[in-house]
């Protein structure tokens, strides 16, 4: 298979949309499974305390387990909570376990409680692994658990549903990732948008496809992610969909976002140099 080019820095993405359901788990773990598919290294940190991202990576994240939890609030490391992905040698998932619930509220008597995880992430602490992407599942809220992914990365991504009310909260989203920005994250800024569960037999899913471009511009990726029963059954499995039906649209359409997002390291290297 291709082999992609590794970016010059290790690149971390947010996947927020305060909005459930919307394919943000779904996108964390098979846009991580793409990209280490076609050569790099890839973490995935599951900050939602349901661990669907963990589920579908395979990774154990019952509670106890060294998790998101425990980076946040200081006792662990990510090199200690750091676990691969039984279904790839270049995949990787920090878990969440349902120890998360309470972090929300312990978090806010804690000092610099919106950097912990930031620095949970910093090169030193996550040695064990040369990751050239972090990917960050956010639950579905804007709370501290988003707001310290907000400051960890630089980029966000937003995955956005081909439904009615596709754009609804995403104004929200926006005033929070600008308030992230002026206070604690300056180089924050929205990357990527990324359309799902897109059903091209409906003409709304292309009125939603052409709202989103026309707001997001070129943010947006070409690659559409599909509505596809495989996509929704691989995670049962404990698998993303690259792996559970490589052949399948769903595994294609996420090879494509992947390839189409780390093309994209070569330009921002460009600009900066
Ligand atoms: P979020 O993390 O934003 O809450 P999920 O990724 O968990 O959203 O997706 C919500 C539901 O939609 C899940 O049951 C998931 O399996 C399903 N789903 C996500 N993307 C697709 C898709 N492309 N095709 C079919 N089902 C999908
Ligand atoms: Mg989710």
């Amino acid at each position: 298979s291709v082999t992609l080019p590794k970016p010059d820095r290790r690149r971390m993405l947010t996947i927020a949309n305060q909005k459930g359901g919307v394919g943000k788990t779904t996108t964390a773990v098979n846009l991580a499974s793409a990209l280490a598919v076609q050569g790099l290294t890839v973490l995935v940190v599951d900050l939602d305390p349901q661990g669907n991202a963990s589920t579908a990576l395979g990774v154990p994240h019952h509670s106890g387990t060294p998790s998101s939890y425990e980076l946040l609030i200081g006792e662990a490391t990510a090199n200690e909570a750091i676990q691969q992905s039984p279904h790839s040698e270049r995949l990787f998932c920090i878990p969440a376990t349902i120890d998360l619930a309470g972090a929300e509220i312990e978090l806010v008597s804690m000092v610099a409680r919106e950097n912990r995880l930031k620095n949970a992430l910093s090169e030193t602490a996550l040695s064990e692994i040369d990751a050239d992407f972090i990917l960050i599942d956010c639950p579905p809220s804007l709370g501290l658990l988003t707001v310290n992914a907000l400051v960890a990365a630089n980029e966000v991504l937003i995955p956005i549903q081909c439904e009615y009310y596709a754009l609804e909260g995403v104004g929200q989203l926006l005033r929070n990732i600008e308030l992230v920005k002026s206070h604690l994250n300056p180089d924050l800024h929205v990357s990527t948008v990324l359309l799902t569960m897109y059903d091209g037999r409906t003409k709304l899913a292309d009125q939603v496809a052409e709202e989103v471009r026309n707001h997001f511009g070129d943010a947006v990726l070409k690659a559409v992610i599909p509505r596809s029963v495989k996509v929704s059954e691989a995670p049962g499995y404990g698998m993303t969909v690259l792996d559970y039906d490589p052949g399948s649209r769903g595994a294609m359409s996420y090879l494509d976002a992947g390839r189409e997002l780390a093309a994209r390291t070569a330009s921002i290297n460009a600009q900066e140099n």
